[in-house]
């Protein structure tokens, strides 16, 4: 008789120092581990890995936390920091350089990452209720990954900030992990979100971490490139062109990255913009899309806009419909401005009548589906790939998306003679046919893998 071995759980010594406060810090942090599936160790012989949860209060606590990871390393050497004494980093480095990581005080996500890195639990199907990659109400081809939460701005018309508060960006090495499994799952198609991805890592002042030997920022621009590398289409969401945006159209003229960028631009109107307290609100966007498409020819542009906020003239409207012929944006989703409860634009004077926000409403989507009509015409003829979404075996056509579209926002590419493919797959395309949002084609060629990408030099 086959006889199966479930793999023994890695062991975690915990070292709780300091105030109450602390012990239920490491309370939460030790029911984590053990629901991702760590044991307990008593001792340092049995832990393979310690985690020392500091107290930096006062000096003598500091130097009783310093004394405490000593041990630690002196006994098992393999130790994780933890606790208020994270904030002085560089003294437990000076002191103890071969300390694995050192995270702060709350930083339940950061601590958890640092023991996976260090002692990863292994993947059993007899063990786990939960997939290795997390239960996912999307379909198993494409994935949401949220890189940072909350957000700094203040816009009138959002409370955002105060219901899930200032910008707290993941640490990058727990993003490629968390995508990494993602992509072992079946993912082909990463969709980054956040409130605003041009700010990831600000919060952690773009600190370095170590990821596949390799040190990674925490930076927009690091993470896209590395994710990339992973192999799967990369979309990138909330966008706010900051300069460093430039910094990643390199990335999608080398194909690393999809040429798509989905920036909330909300408005074009200085007047309107500055009212609604809007982050990157300058005047050169324009100039900075033309060199980006200069760049990268093919890449798609997507926003929203709200219509109809307090204050916003006939003039600032017209405003916006001239900058958006220009713009020649590929998508543009539009709403009208609502007052949600909490929002500082609430009272602001001259709230435009429901009636004329409903007008200019249908005077911009109209002009966005004509920009998108004349776009997507153009398409007709050439070759594009193809993400395919659904099949219908019965009548043999497939629903897909292209490199410019983004689920359930954007348009989609019909299929004909496609029931053999798999949601999944991945196929080169004819456009034969284009209407106000979608186009129409067939296959060129058969469904093929995604290119393994190889991490040069
Ligand atoms: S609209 Fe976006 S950028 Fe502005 S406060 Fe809300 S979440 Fe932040």
């Amino acid at each position: 008789m086959k006889t199966t071995t479930i793999p023994r759980p890695p062991r975690v010594g915990l070292v709780s120092l300091g105030c109450p406060k602390n012990l239920v810090d490491s309370e939460r942090i030790m029911t984590k581990l053990r629901s991702d599936g760590y044991d307990m160790s008593a001792d340092y012989a049995g832990a393979d890995v310690v985690l020392v949860n500091t107290c930096g209060f006062l000096d003598s606590a500091k130097e009783e936390s310093l004394s405490a990871i000593g041990e630690a390393i002196a006994e098992n050497g393999r130790v994780v920091v933890t606790g208020c004494m994270g904030k002085e980093a560089e003294v437990i480095r000076e002191r103890f350089p071969q300390v694995l990581a050192i995270t702060g005080a709350h930083q339940y996500e950061q601590v958890v990452e640092a023991v996976h890195e260090a002692a990863p639990p292994a993947a059993s199907p007899f063990t786990d209720l939960v997939p290795e990659s997390g239960l996912k109400l999307t379909p198993r081809h494409f994935s949401y990954l949220k890189i940072s939460e909350g957000c700094n701005h203040r816009c009138a018309f959002c409370i955002i900030p105060q219901l899930r508060g200032d910008l707290a960006s993941r640490r990058p090495d727990a993003i490629l992990r968390e995508a990494e499994k993602l992509i072992a799952a079946g993912t082909r198609e990463l969709l980054v979100i956040s409130q605003d991805t041009s700010a990831y890592g600000l919060d952690l002042k773009h600190a370095r971490y170590t990821w596949k030997g390799r040190e990674v920022r925490a930076h927009m621009t690091d993470l896209a490139r590395e994710l990339g590398l992973l192999g799967a289409w990369v979309r990138l969401h909330y966008v706010y062109p900051y300069p460093h945006v430039d910094s990643v159209i390199p990335l999608m003229a080398e194909g690393l990255v999809l040429p798509y960028l989905d920036i909330p631009f909300q408005h074009a109107s200085p007047r309107v913009l500055r009212a609604m307290k809007r982050p990157a609100n300058e005047a050169k966007v324009l100039q900075r899309l033309r060199a980006w498409r200069a760049e990268v020819p093919d890449m798609a542009i997507r926003s929203s806009f709200v219509v109809g906020f307090p204050g916003e003239t006939e003039e600032d409207f017209r405003y916006l419909l001239g900058w958006l012929e220009e713009a020649q944006l590929d998508r543009v989703g539009a709403f009208r401005f609502e007052p949600v409860e909490g929002a500082s634009a609430n009272a602001l004077p001259d709230q435009v009548p429901e009636e004329v926000k409903t007008e200019r409403y249908e005077r911009l989507m109209e002009l966005s589906a004509r920009i998108s009509a004349t776009k997507l015409a153009a398409k007709v003829g050439k070759t594009i790939d193809v993400i395919v979404d659904a099949v219908d075996v019965e009548s043999g056509g497939a629903t897909g998306r292209s490199k410019a579209d983004a689920p359930e926002i954007d348009g989609e590419v019909l299929l004909r003679d496609a029931g053999h493919l798999e949601p999944g797959d991945i196929v080169s395309v004819i456009v034969e046919d284009a209407d106000d949002h979608d186009l129409y084609g067939a296959l060129t060629a058969p469904a093929q893998a995604v290119p393994e990408r190889s991490i040069a030099g």
